[in-house]
């Protein structure tokens, strides 16, 4: 079976712009920004999307949103916030079937999540 694309960064087999890393996770910049900063923060456990989490996952999800706060401390967006998204299968609109939670900043958002 081919390998998925986020599975090929974390191998270093295509390149990114790596903005943290360790032996559980890694997060690097999105080819297609939709904000001033947008970093994908990933397991390297290939995990297909939500709905696969296992009781066994908790530890790791409540790290990558600790990550998230480091990398909100790297990128001083603390004061101004930030946004966390994660798609979900086909009516959220996931197009890499490996999980990822997209962190979002730089600008105001707007309030439109729909
Ligand atoms: P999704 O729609 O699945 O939530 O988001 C997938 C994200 O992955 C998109 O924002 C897209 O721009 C990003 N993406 C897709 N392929 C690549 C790639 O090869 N490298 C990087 N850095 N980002 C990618
Ligand atoms: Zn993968």
């Amino acid at each position: 079976m081919e390998e998925c694309i986020f599975c090929k960064i974390i191998n270093k087999e295509i390149p990114s712009t790596i903005e943290y890393e360790d032996d559980e996770i890694i997060a690097f910049k999105d080819i297609a920004p939709v904000a001033p900063i947008h970093i994908l923060v990933i397991p390297k456990k290939h995990i297909k999307s939500l709905v696969e989490l296992e009781q066994e996952d908790e530890a790791l999800i409540g790290k990558i949103y600790r990550i998230i706060n480091k990398l909100a401390d790297k990128y001083e967006i603390k004061e101004k916030g930030y946004r966390v998204v994660v798609n979900c299968g086909e009516d959220g609109v996931q197009e890499v079937q490996h999980l990822h939670f997209h962190l979002l900043a730089g600008k105001h958002l707007g309030c439109k999540i729909g």
